[in-house]
């Protein structure tokens, strides 16, 4: 379904840097249209590009646990732009105890979302690294969360698609309960094995576990909000909060929505498929 664009012409990031940053600092600035209303933008406008000239603006939504960093990350590598994931900033920033880490590590354990104006931010200081090595387009991963994030994306740039994966609640718990991090390489692992029957006329979903080589397995840690009574909350969080917004870009007509089928043996050659990319390499290397 999707239309797949092509990339020519950087993304100017620089402009969504610029938008992005004044979102705290512009909380002043008035809407030229009324006086009393402050937008987070102040009075920068991103230049909308036409998507075939430049790469594709994708965004990746679905519950904690459902395997957007994986799916991301892989579409990522095929099409060579950035994966951003506003949850490893997140977690880069508790790494560095800079001056916003005991007040994130307390948010983050709880599993609620941190402000706007800190996600914003550190969005922001990814984009504009980013651009200054030359990346342009991304696949976003858990921005936006709110109905808020959207529109405050919405206001700086255009996103071509928005892909929602799906599980069943009782499989995202177990997932999220096996996910593993190597602490030396940074790659995840799943430890769970999990095998979940179909009920009500829909299929039964099994997933084998995805283990490390052996020169990870030591070095193996578990996030510390993939904790149960963690994980329940971030579900219950997103369903209030992160939900609403596949109604949001459903009504834009960009979503797309996709029921992973299994782990990434069976699930990553049908998502290809629903993208319109199951032959992007032949097409590349024809191409070139
Ligand atoms: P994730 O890895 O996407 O599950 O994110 C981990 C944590 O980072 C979340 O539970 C939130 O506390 C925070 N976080 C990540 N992205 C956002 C966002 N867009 N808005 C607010 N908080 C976020």
């Amino acid at each position: 379904m999707a239309a797949i664009t092509r990339f020519s012409k950087p993304l100017a990031l620089s402009h969504i840097r610029r938008c992005l940053c004044s979102s705290s600092a512009a909380a002043a600035v008035s809407d030229e249209s009324n006086p009393h209303v402050t937008s987070p933008f102040g009075n920068y406008k991103i230049t909308r590009r036409d998507p075939s000239e430049r790469n594709v603006q994708w965004v990746f939504l679905g519950s904690p646990g459902v395997g957007k960093g994986t799916y991301a990350s892989r579409l990522s590598n095929l099409l060579g732009v950035p994966h951003i994931a506003t949850g490893d900033l997140v977690r880069e920033e508790l790494a560095s105890s800079g001056p916003l880490s005991k007040q994130l590590t307390e948010i983050v354990n709880q599993g609620k979302l941190v402000s706007d104006e800190i996600i914003i931010s550190l969005l922001a200081e990814r984009l504009e690294a980013g651009e200054a090595k030359g990346q342009s387009g991304f696949i976003l991963d858990g921005f936006p969360r709110t109905i808020n994030q959207a529109e405050i994306l919405e206001g700086v740039t255009d996103i071509d698609l928005v892909v929602n994966l799906r599980l069943p609640e009782s499989v995202l718990i177990e997932k999220c309960l096996g996910r593993r991090i190597c602490s030396q390489c940074g790659k995840n692992f799943n430890v769970a094995s999990i095998n979940v029957k179909g009920q009500n006329g829909n299929p039964g979903i099994s997933m084998a576990p995805l283990l490390p080589p052996s020169h990870c397995m030591s070095k193996l840690v578990t996030r510390s909000d993939d904790t149960e009574k963690v994980v329940k909350e971030r579900l219950r969080i997103y369903n209030e909060k992160s939900q609403p917004l596949e109604d949001y870009y459903l009504n834009k007509g960009k979503l797309m929505e996709f029921d992973l089928p299994g782990g990434i043996p069976e699930s990553w050659p049908k998502l290809l498929e629903a993208l319109n990319l199951d032959d992007f390499e032949e097409r590349q290397s024809a191409a070139a």
